[in-house]
């Protein structure tokens, strides 16, 4: 399986164009070792030439233009993608879906709670039926592996991840299962496994127990602290209230990553206040000491 960070910073993307944060501020005056980064999504393919994008972010259209694998060119209008897994319903993981219009039909793979909400409190399924066949619904049942057409070896089985529903969902304060999920591939020619979980609230045992399993675990690594968006004065709310575990420290999603051996660990989803994404950092040089690393756009994995 190859797969390809297309945009690695969580949501506002890094800079952030209004913030002026140490680390965007750094970043825009190049005044601190570190890379801009777009919003959130990765690729997945067998073939290299046929992908499957893992949530649709706004900057989509500039990934894909660095991108350049994902345009074969095999006729006038053209595309390697050829479907879309969405994690939850939030506008930095499926407004990319707007611009992707020109390219429909879309095959667009979620669950019944992410299809309610792009129905209803930001309905671009129904917006985009007016372009040429629009976003094709195929359900993800949260509790069931799936299948997608053209990639025989791929298999994908979800994993509940208990979070909110963003906030212009209909049962935003109602949380079901399906809101938010995260995924294992597996690929039953190499035998390798990713788990990936951009989101994610808490690590548990069952959650060991994937990544132990894995070969490689892409995970949130939104915040440094818990209380980063508060400390850096950006924010109220602490990185659980958000759903995204912190990093550091006890209980962090680092002393998890430690207690694993097989997988090749990489942090992903980098909300731009964290100050691993400073390369010169105290912390960037922690992770790096415990091989742990920091997702890059174009970095590209081989499993
Ligand atoms: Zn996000
Ligand atoms: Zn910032």
């Amino acid at each position: 399986m190859h797969i390809y960070v297309l945009g690695s910073a969580a949501g506002g993307g890094f800079p952030q164009w209004n913030c002026n944060c140490p680390n965007c501020h750094g970043v825009r005056t190049g005044t601190i070792s570190a890379k801009a980064r777009t919003q959130s999504s990765i690729a997945i393919s067998e073939n290299g030439t046929d992908w499957i994008l893992l949530n649709a972010s706004p900057d989509i259209r500039q990934q894909l233009f660095d991108f350049k694998t994902a345009q074969p060119a095999r006729q006038l209008r053209d595309t390697g993608i050829r479907s879309v897994i969405l994690m939850d319903s939030q506008l930095d993981h499926t407004t990319g879906l707007l611009t992707l219009r020109e390219g429909c039909p879309i095959d667009v793979w979620c669950t019944e709670m992410v299809y309610q909400d792009l129905s209803s409190g930001f309905p671009v399924f129904n917006m985009l039926k007016h372009w040429n066949g629009g976003l094709q619904y195929h359900q993800i049942d949260p509790k069931q592996a799936f299948k997608i057409d053209g990639f025989e070896q791929l298999e994908f089985l979800p994993f509940v991840i208990q979070s909110a529903a963003p906030p212009y969902s209909p049962h935003r304060h109602d949380p079901h299962e399906g809101d938010n999920i995260a995924l294992i591939i597996k690929d039953h020619k190499t035998q390798k496994q990713l788990f990936y979980a951009p989101g994610l609230g808490k690590i548990d045992e069952s959650i060991m127990q994937i990544m132990r399993d894995s070969d490689c675990v892409m995970i949130d690594g939104t915040l440094w602290t818990d209380d980063e968006m508060q400390q850096t004065g950006v924010g109220v709310k602490t990185g659980r209230e958000m759903g995204h575990l912190y990093i550091s420290g006890e209980g962090g999603s680092l002393s998890y990553l430690n207690q694993l051996e097989r997988p090749k660990k990489v942090l992903i989803h980098i909300n731009n206040t964290n100050p691993i994404l400073n390369e010169n950092s105290t912390q960037c040089a922690e992770l790096k000491a415990h091989g742990v690393d920091v997702a890059y756009d174009g970095m590209q994995i081989e499993l």
